[in-house]
């Protein structure tokens, strides 16, 4: 191959669209959309052909100069073979991509219609039955019942179950409204494993309340569950599928309650920064308030970064001390301390 030929990588998955074309890359897990013309350039780039010849074959008034240029942006995005990015990872946070669902999930699919009105209609009526049905106070005896070293491990475990049913409710939802499922795979979050989804071309959604929808889909996965979950804990007789009703109420309460903190990156925040057409709501903030003190006039866009900034400072402060109240009542529960 001479020196002149370029190659496409092969990690891209790409996906023609009317008017550009969708790529993922699984190697460095970068997404990002070319135009026509880009597109009928990548696709040429199969390591045979030189500038010159792409030029002639196309023969649609290119130069080789313009096509030079094109392939040196491919090469520093990652599109070129040799010259892939490598991924952002970090021992705390591992991924290990493990197959692409994308081609295999058809969005009109009835199957995937009954999941997605499962994760979106579902969940609100089904948690409001099992809240009218359930006895609050044999629920906190039973809980407190259930506080000990074998329910933790239940615990641990179960929760990364229902981390990884959390993530295919907002990958089902977004396949059926149009945005791509391009990769599942295993992730050691903090040492602990779980299945991530990516998803793509979110960009692309049609409307606001699609992409709110999505962020939201995840939190009704987990809602589902604690509405069956108190269903089933107002009817069981056993202790035993007691414990294991309220282990996925607690688990799935959990989940619910660190995605509904606007104030830290989870979903809910990527609802809010999609509500207020401002993607970098977090960054901006707290960029805002460090220089508050020294930058000039508060108009309406920094009296909100004000706001939030404010109340996510605040947010940094309690969420600890909430973490750590609850961890020494534990422990004092368990005679441990
Ligand atoms: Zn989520």
């Amino acid at each position: 191959m001479s020196i002149n030929c370029y190659k496409k990588s092969k990690y891209l998955y790409c996906v023609e669209e009317n008017d550009d074309t969708y790529i993922y890359n699984r190697y460095s897990k970068t997404a990002c959309n070319i135009g026509k013309n880009e597109w009928k350039i990548l696709q040429q780039l199969d390591g045979t052909k030189t500038v010159d010849e792409i030029a002639e074959e196309l023969n649609d008034g290119l130069t080789c100069k313009e096509i030079a240029v094109l392939i040196n942006i491919f090469s520093k995005i990652g599109l070129i073979d040799g010259y892939e990015k490598k991924p952002k990872n970090n021992i705390l946070r591992y991924k290990l991509g493990l197959f692409n669902p994308n081609k295999f999930i058809n969005s009109s699919s009835q199957i995937l219609s009954v999941f997605v009105f499962v994760i979106l209609i579902c969940p609100i009526p089904v948690f409001i039955a099992g809240i009218i049905n359930v006895n609050f106070n044999l629920l906190y005896r039973n809980m407190l019942n259930c506080i000990n070293i074998k329910a933790g491990v239940i615990y641990f475990v179960f929760t990364i179950g229902f981390l990884t049913l959390h993530e295919l409710g907002h990958a089902l939802v977004a396949k059926k409204f149009g945005a791509k499922v391009v990769e599942v795979g295993l992730m050691l979050y903090m040492f602990v494993p779980f299945v991530y989804v990516t998803i793509g071309g979110m960009s692309k959604l049609k409307s606001k309340m699609i992409h709110v929808l999505i962020s939201f889909s995840g939190i009704m996965v987990n809602l589902l569950f604690c509405g069956l979950s108190l269903l089933l804990i107002s009817h069981a007789e056993s202790g035993y599928s007691n414990l294991l009703y309220i282990e996925i109420l607690l688990i799935n309460g959990s989940q619910i309650l660190v995605n509904m903190d606007v104030f830290f990156k989870v979903d809910s925040y990527y609802a809010l920064s999609c509500i207020l057409d401002e993607p970098k709501l977090y960054d901006k903030s707290i960029k805002f308030m460090k220089n508050k003190f020294r930058e000039g006039a508060l108009s309406l866009d920094n009296w909100l970064y004000g706001l939030y900034g404010s109340l996510a400072i605040a947010n940094l402060i309690v969420v600890p001390i909430i973490i750590i109240a609850s961890l020494q009542y534990l422990l004092k529960f368990l005679k441990l301390i």
